[in-house]
């Protein structure tokens, strides 16, 4: 008799019950159909395909986008007792990943797009036994993702040539319009998709003009107490607000790709243990960190797309308690923006346009920004949420509407 999936949670993964959706996707996963899971950052996707692997017979082949991820994954499954293996140019055991795959002895193979898609990664998948192909990332697949990848795009071949093996895409980003191509493009039946529940009701969300001092943000960290992220557009910028929140009292870094290895390392790692500290930082700061107690997310300015914006302040408030996220925007924000997408391939501006426009309908909104953001996500959600800046004190009509309505016209 076939083992029951629960079981096999308790007993692997030492988890009591699977969360949310993760059921309905490890069930289809199991039952051999195609599958798109839309699950926000921290929902467990990828317990989503390490369950199956492990259920299994044959191996599990993640495609993964940055070999980084794929080390950190790599690490977890191996923690829990998966047997698992990357295959990347800086593996040095290539052979012995081939090996193992071979013998039958691996439940997760971690590849990136760019080696799933060659010849010799076929020949060698065929000479094995595949169970599973996982698409993590399943956005970079189309160009209405905001992180398009051509090399996904060269998936589909792979895929089309193993007919028996199902395939489950994943992402935590996808606009209706991104999830109809991954579909398209992955080759999944529209009734395939899952989309689990995006709202972070512990998170107070809150969006103001910039007053072109540092004021603001101080004022933020004084009045929030806990671990915090405070989001600069620049390397130079992290280390402004770095500065100007010494008065704060508070221990402070910075992080950004400028910053030596070790350096960055030791930011990274500190804020993580820290219970107080505040963290000054690019983009880049964030990826794969685990830390629940995250008390704050301000945006010192425009993020790149909502998807981006809900992405990085779903880094607040991941163990439930009260949150904030606080974006701070100026109109010159807009400007730059508009520049930028005047200087991408035609081809990718009409999507690029509309992140953007989205971005100024959140921003300009006077009524509930979590209905904007869910809405923005496919999910309905009452008139007011009352725990977001204009649902606690309605705003009367002000000028930055006037503003950003001018920028984002013409
Ligand atoms: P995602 O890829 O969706 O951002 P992860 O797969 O990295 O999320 O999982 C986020 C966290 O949730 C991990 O620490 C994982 O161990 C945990 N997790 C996953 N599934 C469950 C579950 N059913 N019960 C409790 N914790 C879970
Ligand atoms: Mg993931």
């Amino acid at each position: 008799m076939a083992a029951d999936p629960v079981s096999v949670l308790q007993r692997i993964f030492g988890f009591p019950d699977f969360r949310g959706v993760q059921r309905d996707v490890v069930s289809r996963v199991l039952a051999g159909e195609n599958t798109l899971a839309v699950m926000p950052t921290g929902a467990g996707k990828s317990l989503c395909y390490q369950l199956p692997a492990v259920m299994l017979e044959g191996t599990c082949v993640v495609v993964s986008p940055l070999i980084a991820l794929m080390h950190d994954q790599l690490r977890a499954a191996e923690a829990v007792g998966i047997r698992a293996a990357t295959l990347t140019s800086v593996d040095e055991n290539r052979a012995e990943t081939r090996g193992r795959f071979l013998d039958g002895a691996l439940d997760l193979l971690y590849v990136a797009p760019e080696r799933a898609s060659t010849a010799d990664f076929r020949d060698l998948l065929d000479r094995g036994k595949v169970a599973l192909f996982a698409i993590d990332e399943a956005h970079c697949v189309s160009e209405w993702g905001h992180d398009f990848r051509p090399d996904y795009r060269l998936l589909r071949p792979l895929l089309d040539s193993f007919a028996g093996v199902p395939r489950l895409a994943l992402t935590a980003t996808a606009d209706a319009h991104t999830r109809a191509d991954i579909l398209e493009q992955l080759g999944i039946p529209h009734e395939g998709m899952i989309v689990a529940g995006f709202d972070r009701p512990n998170i107070r969300y809150a969006i103001t003009p910039r007053d072109g001092t540092t004021r603001q943000i101080v004022d933020l960290v004084r009045a929030t107490p806990g671990p915090g992220i405070v989001y600069a557009q620049t390397r130079a910028g992290t280390e402004r607000l770095a500065e100007a929140l010494a008065v704060t009292g508070r221990p402070v870094r910075a992080y950004h790709a400028g910053l030596d290895p070790a350096v960055r390392a030791a930011n990274q790692a500190a804020f993580v243990a820290s219970e107080d500290m505040v963290i000054c930082a690019t983009v880049a700061f964030g990826m794969g960190i685990d830390k629940p107690d995250v008390r704050f997310v301000a945006h010192a300015g425009l993020p790149k797309s909502i998807e981006a914006y809900y992405q990085e302040t779903g880094r607040a408030g991941r163990d439930g308690d009260p949150a904030v996220a606080h974006l701070f925007w100026g109109a010159e924000d807009f400007a730059r923006a508009r520049q930028r997408i005047g200087e991408v391939e035609a081809h990718r501006q009409p999507g690029e346009r509309a992140r953007l426009n989205a971005l100024g309908a959140l921003v300009e909104t006077a009524g509930c920004r979590r209905r904007i953001l869910l809405a923005h996500f496919g999910e309905e959600a009452p008139a007011a949420c009352g725990n977001c800046d204009n649902c606690l004190a309605p705003p009367k009509a002000i000028d930055a509407t006037e503003t950003a309505r001018k920028y984002l016209s013409a």
